[in-house]
């Protein structure tokens, strides 16, 4: 039985960016899930407000994320977002349109999860039984290290360039201090209890300081495993044996070549969800980009929307005590993995003929008859 959402339910006010490409698309049909999860669930209410946000709008515009938008986010619960950019639309410096990475710096939304899950009979790059195993988060730094020189690197005299790698006790601080809260909270569901830090301090000063102040956190967590990875081990061990990993947590540039790594591992950018966490915010995205080679034919992958979707019902019913949002959340992750453990369906970017649609519907009817 329905249990269709009443007056007194909880209002989340939340802000949807569509964005571009297969945003639109995979965004379509996330929302149709949260509809049908509300209607199941009941309890609480999310209010969809629409702003348009990307590289179409730039190219329309002359910018790509408005003031008005920027406002609405502010006043919203959570900010749910598609994937933005355009191949042929840049900024005078050749630089990508990217919004979501505006978001991230303005809202300071340090903690990038990016979960790497294997679902029973799901799609999977290695071929050892262990990979059915695998089941971490890899945390990544989202407001500064090598990311903070966007915008601000230098070209000189065409001689020579500049990046800065930018590390503040004050982020770091806080980001592993998320990183052990997060171990913490999956220790008590069962998990190891382990925080891997990756890093590259045997080189860098800013990777040195890093590392001090990931000492200085885990001090405070005696009951957490604190371990060390430089990078490339990292890049190694996570073809040879990813499935040992709890939490990682690394600096900004290492975390976004290390999660497309790590998606690869569980059948690619198509089912890799993400969130980008703050102390009051959050943005809810797939880690994947516009994907314009298949864009408007309907066949993009849409499990990582929705599982990003599935993450800010969780993240909503956390932060403000809502049950119902919680439950809900569950209710979705449990209904993907069941579509795809279960053959119900097989996408186009894991060897299937399943598009867009067939994907929420399936997910949808699951929900219904749960
Ligand atoms: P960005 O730089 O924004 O991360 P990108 O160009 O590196 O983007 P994506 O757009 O994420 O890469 O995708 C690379 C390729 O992976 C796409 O061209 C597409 O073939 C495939 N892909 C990505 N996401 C999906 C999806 N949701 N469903 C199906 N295929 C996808």
């Amino acid at each position: 039985m329905s249990n269709a959402s009443t007056s007194n339910d909880r209002d989340f006010k939340i802000t949807v960016f569509p964005g571009d490409g297969i945003g639109l698309e995979v965004m379509d049909a996330a929302q149709a899930v949260l509809a049908a999860v509300q209607d199941k669930v009941g309890g609480f209410c999310l209010i969809h407000d629409l702003h348009d946000a990307g590289a179409g709008l730039y190219r329309d515009t002359g910018t790509a994320l408005s003031e008005e938008s920027i406002r609405a986010a502010e006043a919203s619960d959570a900010i749910l977002l598609g994937a933005c950019g355009l191949p042929d639309v840049r900024y005078p410096d050749g630089t990508e349109i990217a919004p979501q990475i505006d978001l991230r710096f303005h809202f300071n939304l340090y903690a990038g999860l990016r979960p790497c899950k294997a679902i029973p009979n799901g799609p999977k790059a290695l071929a050892d039984p262990r990979a059915d195993d695998i089941d971490f988060i890899l945390i990544r730094e989202s407001t500064e290290g090598l990311f903070a020189a966007r915008g601000k690197g230098v070209v000189i005299e065409d001689r020579e360039a500049r990046d800065t790698m930018v590390i503040t006790r004050d982020v770091s601080e806080r980001l592993f201090d998320f990183a052990f809260n997060l171990a913490t909270q999956r220790k008590a569901a069962g998990y190891p209890g382990k925080v891997t830090l990756i890093d590259k301090a045997n080189v860098f000063s800013s990777m040195a300081f890093f590392r001090k102040i990931f000492d200085e956190r885990a001090v405070n967590f005696p009951d957490i495993e604190a371990e060390y990875l430089y990078v490339d081990a990292a890049a190694l061990n996570l073809v040879r044996n990813p499935w040992i990993y709890d939490v990682m947590v690394t600096e900004n540039m290492f975390g976004d070549i290390l999660s497309d790594q790590a998606a690869a591992l569980v059948g690619g950018m198509g089912f890799a969800p993400s969130a980008d966490i703050g102390d009051n915010m959050a943005v809810f995205q797939p880690a994947h980009g516009t994907a314009p080679d298949i864009a408007g034919k309907g066949w993009a992958n849409p499990t990582a929307m929705i599982q990003s979707a599935a993450m800010m019902l969780d993240w909503l019913g956390s932060r403000h005590g809502v049950d119902a949002c919680t439950e809900a959340g569950r209710l979705i992750d449990n209904a993907m993995e069941k579509a795809i453990s279960g053959g119900l369906i097989r996408t186009y970017d894991a060897g299937g003929s399943d598009g867009t649609d067939k994907v929420a519907k399936t997910v949808i009817e699951l929900l219904r008859s749960s």
